[in-house]
């Protein structure tokens, strides 16, 4: 093994604090920070997830609030919540959970989430931001990649990073703040031909595509830097990225672990956006 662990835990940690920091600030001025998730569907790990955020956010004294539709709610239905939400003072942020119910797409319902209080980038308006360098929240996803490589001190400027993914959520937004720091990016994607062709030309790799084991020794230029997003189910039920770790650490120069990578530092960036919401929308005292 050569590559170090770029681990997320201590990135994380230090996203709490400022956090904590700024919800003190909030309930000296008797504001409670409520943070809406609303979820259309009862895929487990979804669940999991919810449950999870909503405990993370407890532990900091962020109350979550969550709307659950059942999985055969319509676009109007999960409309009419995000609208109330979003005319609701009382809430600071809101996360749209997918996946959404069979035909409904994130991006035209999450329009509907106030970009004030759109903690995780998903609103167009947002997106739009983000490409436009304007200020705004991104996907947390995206930024904590970031956050990740910042803290370990890893290079981005003039230097070649390739993107594994190109969702609204991961992968879009990932290379306009890559770009956005000078790095050379390519995005590639589920119809590029020869994946490994282009991975291969990376100095920095990040990866977000949910396939475990998609990419070995083959795809990485010996020392460069690979962060793994993915977060799938392995066959024992274990959590797995998308990086065939053992293979990959022996060539690498840096490998971000699952878990305790990007996760930690996902979550950790949503709730420090939703402090910054409440504080940013005047939340009324709850
Ligand atoms: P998605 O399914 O929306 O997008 C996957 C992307 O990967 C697509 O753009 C697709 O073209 C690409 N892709 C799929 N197979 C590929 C292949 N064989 N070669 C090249 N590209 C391929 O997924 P997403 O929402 O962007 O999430 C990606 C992964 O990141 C998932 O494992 C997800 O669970 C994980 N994720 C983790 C966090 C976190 O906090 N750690 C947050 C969000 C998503």
């Amino acid at each position: 093994v050569t590559a170090r662990s770029l681990g997320g835990k201590e990135v994380a940690a230090g996203l709490r604090a400022a956090a904590s920091e700024a919800l003190s600030k909030c309930r000296a001025a008797g504001i409670t920070v409520r943070l809406a998730i609303v979820v259309a569907t009862r895929e487990e790990s979804a669940a999991w997830y919810v449950r999870s955020l909503g405990a993370a956010a407890a532990r900091l004294g962020i109350e979550g609030d969550v709307s659950e539709l059942p999985p055969d709610a319509t676009a109007a239905d999960i409309t009419a919540v995000l609208d109330a939400l979003s005319a609701d003072a009382g809430i600071a942020g809101i996360v749209l959970q997918t996946p959404l119910p069979a035909g409904i797409g994130a991006a035209e319902i999450a329009s509907a989430i106030d970009p004030a209080k759109d903690v995780d980038g998903a609103n167009p308006v947002s997106l739009g931001r983000l490409m436009a360098g304007l200020p705004g929240f991104a996907p947390a996803t995206a930024r904590a990649v970031l956050e990740l490589l910042d803290y370990h001190s890893v290079e981005l400027d003039g230097r070649r990073a390739v993107v594994v993914g190109r969702s609204l959520v991961v992968g879009k937004p990932l290379a306009m703040l890559l770009l956005a720091r000078n790095a050379t990016v390519t995005v590639c994607h589920s119809r590029t031909p020869d994946l490994a062709d282009v991975t291969s030309t990376a100095d920095v790799l990040v990866v977000a595509a949910g396939r475990p084991g998609l990419i070995t020794a083959r795809h990485v230029r010996p020392g460069a830097v690979v962060v793994d997003v993915g977060t799938n189910t392995g066959a024992d039920g274990s959590l797995v990225g998308d990086v065939e770790a053992a293979s990959v650490a022996a060539v690498a120069g840096g490998l971000s672990p699952v878990p305790g990578g990007v996760g930690p530092v996902t979550t950790a960036r949503l709730l420090l956006n939703t402090v910054t919401a409440a504080g940013a929308v005047g939340v009324e005292p709850g």
